[in-house]
């Protein structure tokens, strides 16, 4: 005997798109080998939750034969490479997730061990030694995120990486190139000031031919510079910070061989993404839908997720969009299928209208913490409901029950929820303890403020309930509630850079 070990296994998909036969394959694979449920995460893509050991070998055989796989979904390297899942620019969104899909295959590792371990192909290295050109042999410090954006969403919040792209367009609309961030993650430490969140900062423009070069420079600086003692120092932000902006972009310069331009203009007008349906330009319908936390299950309270998104793959001829905020695009539906996605929309009750009546509710996005997590320190997905359930009342009682507000809640200062870029957000302490965090500016570009420390719940409604009246009754005009708390002077900058910055 030996103990009842169960995995989370994730999926690579660049840019979250999956196609109705894939979607089936997923939900077979849920039901089959997984707890029934497959969970939307902030990186775009699938966690499958609860395959039991002696289940792997067979899980990752199914997930092989529905034309996905798991490379890099974890480990020290460039991870799911995320692209702005907006629907209605079509012809610029193809582009951009066509770059999302390159960036991933570039910088997938060359090893073949994936497929000798868990697809029984022949061992290489009986023959000889795998190569890695970019990793080398030793990989990277720690992950490394890219994200691709495009104005005026920041629905990948691409600040939040070590390499962003957002894309900038000419006046024809077409892609002319990408202004380049650098330096992002949101992993904190609580009380340990040298562990901190950062936004990446724009430094310079490159046309698409000089794309790979940038990123291939900015990896192998961090492989080569970054720290290989101390994991919680490992990411890029800290080598930028430890070594200096100005050093690490001369070397990305000499690597990549050519001088970056002058940043182009740019506007970001929020990070949460449109519910819905909108017309592409391309005459196809995009429905997104609100999911709870990401996660799509059949719910003891009658809501039944999986099986109304199945009947919909059974049927959808276009994709499924996954967006960093845990939500889902019906992508691709012509005029002709509306009628009939909108009813099993309402049979299923797929549309969360009923279920989260607040704008807060809906765009709400949680880590999974416990019982999945084994570094959570607080609920997250699960308490999320309870929350939401609680915070109602409250904006109904001052007029923001359709105000978007931008809430997420951390298991720990891990941050996988985007935490410290969100207006509200509550980092996991202890067991029913958070960090009360405020003042992001909606738009993804600016860190939050610790405003309360170690509270409860009833101290969370207590701080917040003041808050959201004086909002209510002061603010300016499409003001969002981060830049009121800013310009209302309750939370102060913390004390390391909080701001997006062109460098
Ligand atoms: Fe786990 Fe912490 Fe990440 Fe939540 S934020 S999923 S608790 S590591």
């Amino acid at each position: 005997l030996e103990p009842a070990h169960q995995f989370m296994i994730r999926i690579r998909a660049p840019g979250g798109v999956f196609t109705p036969q894939q979607w089936l394959g997923l939900d077979a694979i849920a039901t089959t080998y997984a707890n029934h449920s497959l969970r939307v995460t902030t990186r775009q893509t699938f966690q499958i939750h609860g395959v039991i050991k002696r289940d792997l070998k067979a899980t990752m055989a199914a997930i092989n034969a529905a034309a996905m796989d798991t490379i890099s979904a974890c480990g020290d390297v460039n991870r799911n490479v995320l692209a702005s899942s907006n629907p209605q620019q079509s012809a610029l969104h193809a582009q951009v997730h066509d770059w999302a899909q390159r960036l991933s295959a570039h910088f997938k590792p060359a090893t073949r061990a994936y497929y000798e371990i868990w697809l029984d192909e022949d061992k290489v290295a009986e023959s000889g030694v795998e190569h890695e050109p970019i990793y080398g042999d030793a990989y990277l410090p720690r992950k490394f995120k890219i994200a691709v954006a495009v104005p005026p969403l920041n629905d990948v919040d691409v600040f939040a990486n070590d390499l962003g792209l957002i894309a900038i367009v000419d006046a024809t609309g077409n892609l002319s190139g990408f202004n380049v961030a650098i330096g992002g993650s949101m992993g904190a430490s609580h009380g340990i000031a040298a562990h901190y969140p950062r936004v990446a900062n724009v430094i310079g423009f490159v046309s698409p031919e000089q794309v790979f070069a940038i990123a291939e420079a900015a990896i192998t600086v961090q492989r080569d510079l970054g720290d290989r003692e101390d994991r919680k120092h490992a990411r890029f932000k800290y080598t930028i910070d430890d070594h200096g902006s100005d050093k690490i972009v001369a070397m990305m310069q000499a690597r990549a061989g050519f001088t970056l331009q002058a940043a182009r203009p740019y506007h970001f007008d929020h990070n949460g993404d449109r519910f819905g349906w909108v017309e592409g330009e391309n005459g196809l319908w995009h429905l997104t839908l609100s999911l709870p936390s990401g996660r799509i299950a059949d719910f003891e309270d009658g809501r039944p997720l999986l099986t109304g998104l199945r009947e919909i793959a059974k049927i959808h001829t276009g994709q499924f969009r996954m967006t960093c905020n845990q939500n889902v695009i019906i992508a691709g539906v012509p005029e002709a299928q509306r009628a009939q996605i909108d009813a099993l929309v309402a049979q299923y009750q797929l549309d969360r209208e009923n279920n989260a009546p607040t704008a807060l509710a809906r765009s709400a996005v949680a880590c999974v913490a416990l019982p999945t997590c084994a570094l959570a320190m607080a609920e997250a997905e699960r308490y999320l409901p309870t929350l939401l359930a609680v915070m109602e009342p409250l904006l109904v009682k001052h007029g923001l029950r359709d105000t978007p507000i931008v809430l997420r809640i951390s298991g720990c200062p891990n941050g996988c929820s985007r935490p410290y870029l969100a207006e509200i957000a509550l980092v996991g302490k202890a067991p029913g303890r958070y960090s009360l965090m405020l003042g992001g500016d909606h738009r993804g570009t600016r860190l939050n403020t610790l405003y309360r420390d170690n509270i409860t719940e009833a101290q969370i409604i207590e701080a917040l309930d003041p808050l959201l009246a004086r909002y209510a009754a002061e603010r300016q005009p499409d003001e969002h509630f981060g830049d009121f708390l800013h310009r209302a002077e309750v939370v102060a900058l913390p004390p390391y850079p909080t701001h997006v910055r062109v460098v």
